[in-house]
């Protein structure tokens, strides 16, 4: 019996960013596996199984649904956003390779999804337009040390930075180090796009220059763009400016 795995990206948060595909991987899976929010912006089909976890249950989650999906069945795991974009999809593959040979005969599909990035950068222009990078500020999976490294370099070379994770109530002080760090390296008016629930009700944009940016700006539904030196804001009369970063850059950032 050979039995399939979906990773399954959502996206954001509206419906209409749910890719075709992401809706025909939802319908074929017996078993729907996901963290409980996410499960629930799945509507119900009768016969299809949901198991609703933690956020933090992502091994498990990922054995889980392999297990059943080696026993002959079709299942799909679900992810906020794109699954492999600090998500499931590295879950479960870490899963196959630690799991038992006959993970490896599974039919395995990952369907990407708008990633928060890209739906935040949408919203305000075009802030990636040019050299980027993307960095989750949880130090649950690594050191804080890394981060901060990784943080200096990404800044003093130039690159626009994606911040995922930027808090959560065990992690309240990750982002304003983070700011201090990048303070060493960017101009106080460097443009920072703080993208809030993107793609759901209670969406927020705001922006800020970094001299200004605070802890108070972020939860954790809010991806933060860091411009570089290039990145530019154009002002609009009543409505919210344009973000941009020029595809050329000029001079290496120092
Ligand atoms: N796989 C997801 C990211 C998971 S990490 C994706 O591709 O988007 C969780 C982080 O993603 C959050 O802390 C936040 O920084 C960001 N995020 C997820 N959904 C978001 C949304 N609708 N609006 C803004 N940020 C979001």
């Amino acid at each position: 019996m050979s039995g399939r795995l979906a990773i399954v990206g959502l996206g954001p948060g509206d419906v209409r960013y749910l890719t075709p595909q992401a809706s025909e991987a939802l319908a074929a899976a017996q078993a729907l596996y996901g963290y409980g929010p996410y499960l629930d912006r799945v509507p119900a089909r009768p016969g299809q199984a949901r198991y609703a976890s933690d956020n933090r249950e992502e091994r498990d989650r990922a054995a889980a649904a392999l297990k059943a999906a080696a026993e002959g069945a079709t299942v799909a795991i679900v992810s906020g956003g794109d699954p492999g974009v600090f998500a499931m999809a590295a879950a479960a593959c870490e899963a196959i390779e630690a799991g038992p040979e006959r993970y490896r005969t599974l039919d395995v599909e990952v369907v990407p999804g708008v990633t928060a990035m890209l739906a935040v950068a949408a919203r305000i222009g075009a802030p990636l337009g040019h050299d980027f990078c993307a960095l989750s500020l949880s130090d649950n999976l690594k050191p804080w040390d890394l981060i901060e490294r990784r943080l200096d370099a990404a800044a003093s070379a130039g690159f626009v930075i994606a911040l995922y994770n930027p808090v959560s109530r065990a992690r309240p002080w990750q982002f304003g180090y983070a700011l201090e760090r990048l303070r060493r390296h960017l101009p106080p008016a460097t443009p920072v796009v703080f993208g809030r629930a993107v793609g759901r009700p209670d969406e927020h944009i705001d922006v800020v220059m970094l001299e200004r940016a605070v802890t108070a700006q972020v939860d954790m539904a809010t991806l933060v763009i860091v411009g570089s030196r290039e990145t530019r804001v154009i002002q609009r009369p009543g409505r919210v400016p344009l973000v941009y970063t020029p595809r050329t850059a000029a001079t290496v950032s120092a």
